[in-house]
C-alpha cells in the first residue's frame, strides 16, 4: 500500500489508486479482506480496536512486535486464502479515521515521521514500491470511474482489485453506448452515477453468490494460487449466460432457470440505466 506517491503521474498507469482522499483508500494488497468475517461491520470493529490500541504502543521494535502478537492472539486466524498474508498493522488513518491505512507509516502523527514499515511482513521497501495488478490491467478511464463513484474505503478496496469484473462491465457499457467511454460523460448525470454505483456494488451484495463462497474477499494476484470455480449451469437449463464472464467474477451459483433469469435482468436493468 504505497502512500508516499500522491501524484497520478508518479504511478504506473497514471492514476493513483491507493490513498485517494480523506475517505477513499485501499488496503487489499495488505490482506485487509482476507479475514474470517469480511463484512464491513466486522472489519471496522477490527480496525478500530487496532488503531485505538496502537495509539498507546511505544514506538520501539519490541513493543511494535508485541502488538502484532496481541492482534494475532485476539483475532481469528482462519482465512479464505491461507497463503495470502494479512498485515496486523492495517488500521484507520486520517484526522477522522475515515479511511484504511498503515499504522506503521511515517505520516501517522504518533510515528513522528519515522517509517516503521520495515517491521511488517513484506518489509518497508515492498510497502513503498508495490503496485497491484490493477495499476497495469485497468484503463485510466475505468480507474477514474471507480475512484469517482466510490462511497467509502470498504467498497472501494473490494472493487478496485476486481480487474476482470471491471473490464467486463465497462466493455459492456462501452459496447452499448457505441462510443468511447469517458468518466465525465458517464458521471455528469446523477442517474447514471447512481446506476454505476449500484452496478459496482453488486460485488458486495450479489444475491447469487455461491453458498460455499467465503464472501466478497478476492485473490487478485497473477500467480493463480487461488481461482474461482466455473459456473455450473446444469440446474438453470442453459448452457451459458450472455453475462458469463461477469457472473463468473461475481462467483455466481444458480439453482434454477428463474434464478439465472433474475440475475441477467438485474444486470440488464442497471446497465440500461447507465446508458440512458
Ligand atoms: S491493492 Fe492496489 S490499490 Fe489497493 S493498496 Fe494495494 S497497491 Fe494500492
Amino acid at each position: 500500500m504505497p502512500i508516499v506517491q500522491t501524484n497520478d503521474n508518479q504511478v504506473p498507469g497514471g492514476i493513483y489508486l491507493c490513498q485517494v482522499n480523506e475517505k477513499i483508500s485501499c488496503g487489499a494488497c495488505c490482506g485487509l479482506y482476507n479475514v474470517a468475517d469480511s463484512s464491513y461491520e466486522s472489519i471496522m470493529k477490527m480496525l478500530t480496536w487496532r488503531t485505538d490500541r496502537f495509539s498507546s504502543v511505544n514506538r520501539n521494535m519490541d513493543a511494535i512486535l508485541d502488538f502484532k502478537e496481541e492482534v494475532e492472539d485476539r483475532e481469528p486466524q482462519s482465512r479464505p486464502f491461507p497463503e495470502f498474508p494479512h498485515c496486523p498493522y492495517i488500521g484507520l488513518a486520517g484526522k477522522e479515521r475515515s479511511r484504511v491505512g498503515c499504522l506503521l507509516h511515517p505520516l501517522l502523527d504518533e510515528n513522528k515521521g519515522i517509517d516503521f514499515r520495515g517491521l511488517s511482513f513484506y518489509g518497508g521497501m515492498a510497502c513503498r514500491v508495490y503496485f497491484c495488478p490493477t495499476y497495469y490491467s485497468l484503463s485510466a478511464v475505468s480507474k477514474e470511474i471507480v475512484r469517482e463513484t466510490a462511497i467509502n474505503w470498504y467498497g472501494y478496496g473490494l472493487v478496485i482489485t476486481e480487474t476482470k469484473l471491471l473490464n467486463t462491465v465497462f466493455e459492456e457499457i462501452e459496447h452499448r453506448l457505441n462510443r468511447p467511454l469517458t468518466a465525465n460523460s458517464l458521471l455528469k448525470n446523477n442517474g447514471c452515477l447512481k446506476a454505476v454505483r449500484k452496478l459496482l456494488n453488486l460485488k458486495i451484495n450479489w444475491p447469487f453468490r455461491r453458498k460455499s463462497s467465503s464472501g466478497p474477499a478476492n485473490y487478485f494476484f497473477k500467480d493463480q494460487l487461488y481461482s474461482r470455480p466455473h459456473i455450473n449451469y446444469e440446474s438453470s437449463e442453459k448452457t451459458v449466460s450472455r453475462y458469463n464472464n461477469l457472473l463468473q467474477e461475481l462467483e455466481s451459483q444458480f439453482d434454477s432457470y428463474n434464478d439465472l433469469q433474475a440475475a441477467e435482468d438485474l444486470i440488464d436493468g442497471l446497465i440500461n440505466k447507465v446508458i440512458v
